[in-house]
Order: structure tokens, then C-alpha cells, then sequence
């Protein structure tokens, strides 16, 4: 079985992460925007647009979402928000793996997912990895109102609404500089990261990446990923250990490959750090 690698890019309003999609599309990176699809959910005719006139009938006129009339409701009220969200992702989620589909069937080297809201989606840890492009608060608002034309105001409190995904960051990457750094930034990130990331597990075999140890955050990930696809992983020294027999798909969605030497079965295609992964009898995961 061969996987197209699939990963996440996220970061809060402002942070630059459209942006870096651009640029990762301009790699040769097959990008989808999850906001756009989420947008045209909401679009006149389609079946959530009558879910939210049912709950709030004030926002939909004409079959029409009022989308700032609904966005005031939502973002002021954790419950409401929650209900739309009950509404939009499950669409949102089926047309992204749709469209995912596609992508791998026009044969593209690498997908990428843009999304603002990866924290609290359900899906953290569905992705080969998560992208997170940060850059400072103050950079975030000064670039929200100048180029967004949003109030400062308004900026702050979309931003405070939002949870910080750097917790789920397998890549970092910085914005807080010009739009050049940025692009220099996302192009290496391209040629170190996600082609090497992507060419693994497209041959099933690491042949690129870094030997090291990985961290604790990264070992983390990895279990985080794994125990996503349903493989009962768990840390053990510099790696990790999964009850025999492991199912082949589940460790290749959550990013590993055969280890071609060394007593341990399966070796992460993530070229950041070498993580190794061994399977034990049940009885012998302590
Ligand atoms: P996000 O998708 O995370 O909300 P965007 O990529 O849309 O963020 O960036 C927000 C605004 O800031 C955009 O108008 C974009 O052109 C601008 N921007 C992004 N990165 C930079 C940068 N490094 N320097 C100056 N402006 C930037």
C-alpha cells in the first residue's frame, strides 16, 4: 500500500497561513483549504443552511446565510458555537476527504490541509504532522487591520477565541519577519520536511532523514498518531512499542514504514528524528 503524504497547516487569524499555503502549493504541494470548504457548506441550497435556520432563524434570510449576522451569534456564545460547529464539520470533513481523494489520484507528491481551527477538531492527530505558522500577537493585529481591514478590537477577540495549536505542532514555522523570510522559511520546510516526509512513504522504506533521538514532544506526536489510527502504542525509552500483530494501514497513516534493519518492525517516514517502533506480545507491554 502507498500513502500520499497528508499533512496539516494551522495557525491562529493572522498568522500567515494562507499565505504559506500559497507557497506550499507553489512547491508542487496539493493544498485545500478546510475554511473554504466549511464556507460553501453554508452556501444557498445546501442542507445545513436549513439546520441553521432551525436554530437561528434571525441569520438565514431567504435561504441566504448572513454570515456576519451569524458569526455575531456564534462567537459570542460557546454553546452556539459548538451547535454550528455540530452543523458544518461532519460536510466540511466528508468533502475534504473527497477532495483528498482526488488529490491523490491526480498523483500530487504531498497534501496539504489549511485549517484555523485543528485544536478541538477531533482530528489533532489524524495528519502525518501538523504545520503551525506563528508569528507575534502585536505582528498578528497590526497585519489583521492593515491588510484585513479588521479593528483591532475585533482582531484581539477572534484571537483570544482561538486555542493554540503549537501543542500540536510537529513543524514550526516563523512569521514574525517579511514576506520573503516566509517564503524562505516555507520553501525549506518543503525540501527538508515534506518531500523527504513524503518520498518515505511513498516507497514504504526511509531512506531520508535525521538519525537523531527524537524529543519527548516528538515521541508524544508519534504515540498521539498512532493511538489516532487505533494501534495501542506506547512510549518506552527513546521509542515506542504497539501489541503484535499491528495493522500495516494504521501505522502507515500515522506515519510509519518497515524498518529495513534493527531489531524494531516499523521506523517513523517523518525525517525530523529517527523513531522507532517495536511490537510486543500483549502481555509484554508493562
Ligand atoms: P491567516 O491565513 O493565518 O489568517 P494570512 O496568510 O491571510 O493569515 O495573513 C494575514 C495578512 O497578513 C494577509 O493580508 C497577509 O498578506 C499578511 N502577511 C502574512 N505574512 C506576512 C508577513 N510576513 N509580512 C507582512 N504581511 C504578512
Amino acid at each position: 500500500m502507498r500513502l500520499v503524504l497528508t499533512v496539516a497547516l494551522t495557525g491562529g487569524i493572522g498568522s500567515g497561513k494562507s499565505s504559506a499555503a500559497r507557497i506550499l502549493e507553489d512547491c508542487g504541494a496539493g493544498v485545500l483549504s478546510l475554511d473554504d470548504i466549511a464556507r460553501s457548506v453554508l452556501e444557498p441550497g445546501r442542507e445545513a443552511v436549513a439546520e441553521v435556520a432551525g436554530l437561528w432563524p434571525g441569520v438565514v434570510r431567504d435561504g441566504t446565510v448572513d454570515r456576519r449576522a451569524l458569526a455575531d451569534v456564534v462567537f459570542a456564545d460557546p454553546v452556539a458555537l459548538e451547535r454550528l460547529n455540530g452543523i458544518v464539520h461532519p460536510p466540511t470533513w466528508r468533502e475534504a476527504r473527497r477532495r483528498l481523494a482526488g488529490l491523490e489520484a491526480a498523483g500530487c507528491e504531498a497534501a496539504v490541509v489549511e485549517l484555523a481551527l485543528l485544536a478541538g477538531s477531533g482530528r489533532e492527530d489524524a495528519f502525518h504532522g501538523n504545520v503551525v505558522v506563528e508569528a507575534p500577537f502585536g505582528l498578528r493585529i497590526d497585519r489583521l487591520e492593515r491588510h484585513r481591514g479588521m479593528s483591532r478590537e475585533a482582531a484581539a477577540a477572534r484571537m483570544a477565541s482561538q486555542r493554540d495549536p503549537l501543542p500540536l505542532a510537529d513543524l514550526v514555522v516563523n512569521n514574525g519577519g517579511s514576506p520573503a523570510e516566509l517564503q524562505r522559511r516555507v520553501r525549506d520546510a518543503w525540501r527538508d520536511w515534506l518531500r523527504p516526509y513524503a518520498s518515505n512513504l511513498l516507497r514504504g522504506e526511509r531512506t531520508r532523514g535525521d538519525d537523531r533521538r527524537p524529543s519527548r514532544h516528538e515521541l508524544g506526536r508519534a504515540v498521539a498518531r498512532l493511538n489516532y489510527w487505533g494501534v495501542g502504542a506506547r512510549r518506552r525509552g527513546d521509542g515506542i512499542v504497539a501489541p503484535a500483530p499491528v495493522d500495516r494501514k494504521a501505522v502507515l497513516r500515522a506515519g510509519f514504514v518497515p524498518a529495513a534493519e534493527g531489531p524494531a518492525a516499523f521506523v517513523s517516514a517523518n525525517p525530523a528524528c529517527r523513531i522507532e517502533l517495536s511490537t510486543v506480545r500483549d502481555g509484554a507491554m508493562g
